[in-house]
């Protein structure tokens, strides 16, 4: 079976637009996504292209703020100040990578909780690892649907997850831990990757490797998500960390690339805007 990313998220979507319109008769407004972008970096700009046509699709309203590479930090944490104390914002999200000459973990931390759609504060990292309600980082929080979608219980499985990112890898990790299955997370330091991943009957691979996982490395039945966005060397094209042709017909669910974790990371991050919008309401 294929997870298929873009059709789960397109029809969460339309029912997000449903609640965002239910918002807007409750309470004559809808939730405000405000973006933060530095520098140039073609990447980053794809990826708020995305977020904002999302925002549109569900009915969100969105703001740009584009900040020159040369921005000093004082600055950037001076924007982020005011959208942390205007009203009419609800989510806060700086594109991240940031130039190197700013900390990025003081922007994060500059970030109102309240209004941390990413869940990169280290409050809501706090929360997390506490086992606390917290705000979700959206690329774990769509792999945690698109498991539930199909039906796929973490209670009691073996779950691998391949990278240890504090963006995509530990939050993963956790989240299947608090799903109650027994997790190893693996990284470039681990020793013989296939005898860790071939154990899994989840497995997560966020490394950012182009075709790192082969059959080989997977147990026959496995639930295989890819998280992995790469070049493939000789086509040029998108490709995730997993070989998909090779692996498609070894596990019991996989995700491709493009169109399975990709967009529902961007699906919850509208989630989250509308999550945050509601609990300021509160
Ligand atoms: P990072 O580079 O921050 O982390 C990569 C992790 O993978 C590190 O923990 C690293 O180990 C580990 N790793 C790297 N190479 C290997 C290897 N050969 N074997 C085992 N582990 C390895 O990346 P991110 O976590 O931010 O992202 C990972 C990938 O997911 C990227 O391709 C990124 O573009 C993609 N991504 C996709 C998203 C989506 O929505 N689809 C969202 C976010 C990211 P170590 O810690 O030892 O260095």
């Amino acid at each position: 079976m294929i997870i298929d990313g873009k059709e789960l998220a397109a029809r969460l979507k339309s029912g997000m637009a449903r609640r965002v319109a239910q918002l807007r008769e409750l309470y004559g407004r809808v939730p405000m996504l405000a973006v933060v972008l530095v520098g140039e970096n073609p990447a980053s700009r794809s990826y708020i292209r995305g977020k904002i046509k999302a925002a549109g699709e569900v009915g969100i309203e969105s703001l740009l703020v584009e900040l020159p590479v040369t921005v000093s930090e004082s600055e950037l944490l001076a924007n982020i100040e005011r959208l942390n104390a205007d009203e009419r914002v609800d989510g806060v999200l700086v594109q991240l990578p940031l130039p190197d000459h700013i900390c990025e973990n003081r922007v994060i931390a500059s970030i109102a909780l309240e209004k941390d759609v990413d869940g990169f504060h280290p409050l809501n990292v706090a929360r997390l690892w506490r086992g606390e309600e917290c705000m979700l980082p959206c690329t774990p929080k769509g792999i945690m649907r698109m498991l539930a979608d199909n039906n796929i219980e973490a209670d009691g499985k073996r779950a691998v997850v391949v990278g240890r990112s504090n963006i995509v890898g530990l939050p993963m990790a956790k989240s299947l831990l608090n799903a109650n299955a027994t997790v190893t997370i693996a990284h470039s330091h681990t020793k013989n990757l296939g005898d860790i991943t071939r154990e899994a009957d989840i497995l997560v691979v966020a490394a950012g490797c182009a075709h790192l996982i082969g059959a080989d490395m997977i147990k026959e039945g496995a639930v295989v998500i890819d998280v992995g966005i790469n070049h493939d060397a000789v086509t040029g094209k998108l490709c995730g960390d997993v070989d998909f042709e090779a692996c498609r017909n070894r596990a019991s669910y996989i995700s491709p690339v493009p169109g399975g974790v990709g967009p529902m990371t961007i699906c919850m991050l509208m989630d989250n805007t509308i999550e945050c919008f509601e609990r300021r309401r509160k």
